[in-house]
């Protein structure tokens, strides 16, 4: 097992890293900027380097401030969290490169699934459903490219090979449209990416968000930890998930479980990962896959009761998996509330002073996050200060437990989205379970 550890992150992420880390006996060092010197993690890590400057670029995203901090530190391991350098794979090569290891997978399979026309070859590959689609990047014939079209049917959503968070996607309804809509996503995609490869799908008008979360060990063994539903989003970015997915028949579910094993066998996927899904109509469409540990992972420990953040640096310090796929039980049910230091209605971050954080508690209640009383939000990052999760024997129950959590949870001193959670967790279609993509959207009236 590796004897110290640096953890490439900050906020709550980090902080989980610290307490997996310390659980194991592997000493901790916490890197960060000037302001976030007083980041509970990196009171409590072993050792603490500040890497640069607030702004990500010089400090989070800053590879040789981060490799040299590895090696005055004699770390042996880097933990990148989510975001930031999580998803980088020169980064991974180069911590290769330095001796040390990327808790991840290797920097080739993070570039096959970074690009996103090479990720969904693959899939395919490995028997995992994907979007009908052009099977690749768009020719440069325009002609070419209005027989796929009508070959999948409209309407399609033209896509950037190298795009994320979101950006680089058009959607397109008819003929008349098609040329132009590809034209102007190709210099998008070159101006925002650096490539103006792209790609086209169909475009599935209501469906659910729904991924599975798999866990390899790069020696052949590889197992899913379920599926999660993350559809509560707003711009793309999610509110509040869940785990189980309601709603979904055992054998659909079965099916895209095992394709996602498979594929991870096949492209020799070593730690934590999740396989994005549309859902819609009881059919799976693999729309990307994500190649670290995820924000929701703990809807998935909660029932699993698996800790996904353990078992991620154990692989990946070249330890077979230490579970089967037999040995994982889905028990019960999990929420997710994301809290930010957000207008409710605005959502402008609100970054600021927390004069009093208390926190809720009791059976099935679970809190991550990095805030304390007198702690100050820093305006430089994302404004996520934590995550209230919560675990009962059913959905009904979980949902419940939720509610009362978030009555208790008191963040005084900055605005935060608790009201418009709170407001969630009473709704009763999402009470109800499998609402799509578009209905946070349409309901807070975007
Ligand atoms: P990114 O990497 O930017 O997050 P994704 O491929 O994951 O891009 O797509 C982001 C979001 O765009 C999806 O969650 C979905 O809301 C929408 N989207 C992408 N592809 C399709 C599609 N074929 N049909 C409908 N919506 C889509």
């Amino acid at each position: 097992m590796f004897d110290k550890v640096l953890i490439a992150n900050r906020g709550e992420i980090a902080l989980r890293i610290l307490r997996a880390c310390k659980e194991m006996g592997i000493s901790t060092v916490a890197v960060h900027s000037q302001v976030d010197r007083d980041l509970k993690h990196v009171r409590l890590a072993d050792e603490a380097v500040c890497i640069g400057p607030n702004p990500s670029p010089q400090s989070y995203l800053n590879i040789p401030a981060i490799i040299s901090a590895m090696e005055i530190t004699d770390s042996v391991a880097v933990h990148p969290g989510y975001g930031f350098l999580a998803e980088n794979a020169d980064f991974a090569e180069q911590v290769q490169k330095s001796g040390f290891t990327f808790i991840g997978p290797d920097a080739d399979v993070i570039r096959l699934m970074g690009d996103k026309v090479s990720a969904i070859a693959a899939m395919k590959k490995a028997g995992v459903p994907t979007v009908p689609g052009s099977n690749g990047s768009l020719p440069e014939n325009g002609d070419r490219c209005i027989e796929i079209a009508r070959e999948i049917g409209y309407p399609v959503i033209i896509k950037a090979a190298a795009g994320g968070g979101g950006r680089g996607m058009r959607v397109v309804h008819t003929e008349a449209a098609l040329l132009n809509a590809i034209s102007v996503t190709k210099s998008e995609a070159g101006a925002a990416f650096g490539d103006s490869t792209v790609y086209m799908e169909k475009f599935l008008q209501n469906p659910r968000h729904v991924e599975i979360q798999v866990m390899s060990d790069g020696q052949g063994n590889a197992i899913h930890l379920g599926d999660r539903d993350c559809s509560l989003q707003r711009r793309h970015q999610k509110v509040l998930e869940e785990a189980p997915a309601p709603g979904i028949p055992d054998d659909v579910r079965r099916d895209v479980q095992e394709s996602c094993v498979q594929a991870c066998i096949d492209i020799g996927y070593r730690g934590a990962g999740t396989f994005e899904f549309l859902y819609e109509d009881e059919r799976f469409y693999f729309i990307e896959m994500n190649t670290r540990i995820q924000v929701e992972h703990p809807v998935s420990e909660m029932v699993t009761g698996f800790d996904l953040i353990k078992e991620q640096i154990r692989v990946c310090a070249g330890e077979k998996l230490s579970i089967r796929q037999e040995d994982v039980v889905i028990r019960g049910h999990s929420f997710e509330c994301r809290i930010n230091a957000e207008d409710p209605k605005t959502f402008f971050p609100c970054p600021g002073k927390v004069n009093n954080f208390h926190t809720p508690g009791g059976l099935g209640v679970r809190v991550d996050s990095h805030l304390y009383s007198g702690y100050t939000v820093p305006a430089n990052y994302d404004s996520m200060i934590a995550k209230v999760i919560t675990h009962a024997e059913n959905r009904e129950e979980a949902l419940a437990r939720m509610r009362v959590a978030l009555s208790e949870l008191i963040v005084d001193g900055i605005k935060t989205n608790i009201p418009l959670q709170e407001e969630l967790v009473r709704d009763s279609a999402f009470a109800e379970g499998g609402v799509n993509i578009h209905y946070l959207e349409k309901k807070l009236g975007l």
